[in-house]
């Protein structure tokens, strides 16, 4: 008996969740749980996680968790529960197959089965934001190679377990070519592993032009944190209803398991919503827990009741569904059709006893780092960077001015007057002819800085890793 731990959540989630868990004690999964709350009513007694203690120590006590959607009430100051879970529980997977399941449901795209899985932990959603000039805010983009090794690695080991062909990756490594030509390049490297599997790589807007456009030509597709938000909404749409798919957040210790959707408030308590979405994650965490049998079970008696045309409202059709049924009336019909195997859809088999092998990452050997300068922040409200240039050429020593940009783009030296300036520079303090630059060669420029009242606000040092630049250069450098 697997023990796990259930939210009911907002909205519609106590109905779904009900349905769902009333067809999993009917197909005898092995499994008990412990009842959690979170989300709207833990918000609104003033907790701004929507999360409380007991509720952290259940999930962390039993690591698998089935969670139905929670509202997030309106207004500032309340955190997004699913993003602080994902990343306080190491959440780094985030699954989510999107299938359409034509003729019986509606869509553009008949043939579409792709599996997204979107890294779930870094990206810009390391939330890390500064305000540094009155004209300018920024937020880091983080990307790293235990984050990338440990998706692209899943994704690899996803389409072998599940039989599938080919995986594509996306990202725009044409533009940032050190934290998307990361993902990239592991990518690459992974790729090799798994000669079996195809693999191929997109650029992110043309990738997902194409994902949209003919959905049958992607099989898995692995992306980065906030490509795979967006695109991961737009699969789910087009492959039929929102109240279809299911999402697996997956972790080294914990996982959980939610429907793509939210909590649709306006239709709670109608006993209408449809419980496919929370049912078909609960078969990916019945996978999961090992109980590939239940999870074929209830997928084939699902699909089953779906060919048979009995639909909730948000799928039904005339002329394609036979019968109209609520939400309960939904979970009776799957619940009489457990043993009953789908006659048009594939009918599920689950590999058994074989679990996803993602080995815990290791730490290369550190490369030779070698400091070759700095690029120095400064808030000045100027507008001809040659003034500048010449203030600042005052602090030059082994590390010299080389560059000015705004916005990323060169502006000093030999800029173009028609472009467009902030009060945000980007100066460049270079060494010359290859050799490191002195450790105290920063510190020195910052206190010089500090003497001429120069303004800087940050500094970001510049190396070389094995000899190779870790530094982009300057737009028309
Ligand atoms: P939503 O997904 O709740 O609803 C969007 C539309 O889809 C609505 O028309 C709704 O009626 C319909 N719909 C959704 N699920 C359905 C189902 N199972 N059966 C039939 N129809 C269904 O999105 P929203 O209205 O933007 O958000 C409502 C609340 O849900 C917000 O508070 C939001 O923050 C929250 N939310 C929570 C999660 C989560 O907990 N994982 C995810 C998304 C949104």
């Amino acid at each position: 008996m697997q023990k796990i731990t259930v939210a009911k959540g907002d909205g519609i989630g106590p109905e779904i969740m009900n349905a769902t868990l009333a067809i999993l004690e009917a197909a005898n999964a092995q499994i008990a749980w412990d009842e959690i709350e979170i989300g709207e009513k833990v918000y609104l007694s003033g907790n701004t996680s929507g999360i409380d203690k007991v509720a952290w120590d259940s999930i962390r006590k039993n690591k698998v968790f089935l969670k139905a959607p929670i509202t997030t009430p309106q207004g500032g100051g309340y955190k997004s529960l699913n993003v602080t879970m994902r990343k306080a529980l190491g959440l780094y997977a985030n699954v989510r197959p999107c299938k359409s399941f034509y003729p019986f449901v509606n869509t553009k795209h008949p043939k579409m089965d792709v599996v997204i899985i979107r890294e779930n932990e870094e990206d810009l959603y390391a939330g890390i934001e500064h305000q540094q000039t009155d004209e300018v805010v920024q937020c880091l983009k983080l990307i790293t190679r235990p984050g990338c090794e440990k998706i692209v690695r899943y994704a690899f080991e996803y389409a072998r377990l599940y039989k599938r062909n080919k995986v594509s990756c996306f990202t725009k490594d044409n533009i940032m070519k050190h934290t998307d030509g990361l993902f990239h390049q592991v990518f690459k490297e992974i790729a090799q592993e798994y000669p079996d599997i195809q693999s191929d790589n997109w650029i992110i807007d043309i990738g997902a032009a194409r994902l949209a456009d003919t959905p049958e030509d992607f099989d898995v597709v692995v992306l980065p944190n906030l490509y795979g938000d967006v695109v991961s909404d737009i699969t789910a749409q087009i492959s039929g209803s929102v109240g279809l798919a299911g999402s697996a957040n997956i972790g080294e210790s914990c996982a959980m398991f939610e429907a793509i959707h939210g909590s649709a408030p306006t239709i709670a308590g109608q006993n209408i919503a449809n419980p496919s979405g929370l049912l078909r994650a609960s078969v990916m965490m019945l996978n999961h827990i090992g109980q590939q049998d239940v999870a074929e079970l209830v997928k084939n008696a699902w699909s089953y009741t779906i060919e048979e045309g009995i639909h909730t409202p948000d799928i039904y059709k005339e002329g394609v569904s036979k019968k109209q049924v609520s939400t309960t009336e939904f979970a009776e019909s799957v619940i009489n059709h457990l043993g009953k195997k789908p006659r048009t859809f594939l009918t599920a088999e689950y590999a058994k006893d074989v679990k996803l092998n993602i080995p815990t990452y290791q730490r290369k050997k550190p490369a030779n780092k070698m400091l070759k300068g700095v690029d120095v922040f400064v808030d000045w409200k100027g507008t001809n960077p040659d003034e500048l240039a010449e203030k600042l050429t005052k602090l030059n020593s082994d590390i010299k001015l080389t560059m000015i940009t705004n916005r990323g783009v060169k502006v000093w030296p030999n800029g173009f007057e028609e472009t467009f300036c902030t009060d945000h520079w980007r100066c460049r303090y270079e060494v010359e002819n290859g050799h490191p630059a002195a450790k105290q060669s920063i510190p020195e420029l910052l206190s010089n800085a500090l003497q001429e009242e120069v303004d800087i606000i940050k500094t970001e040092n510049l190396y070389e890793f094995d000899g190779v630049r870790g530094y982009s250069l300057g737009q028309g450098q």
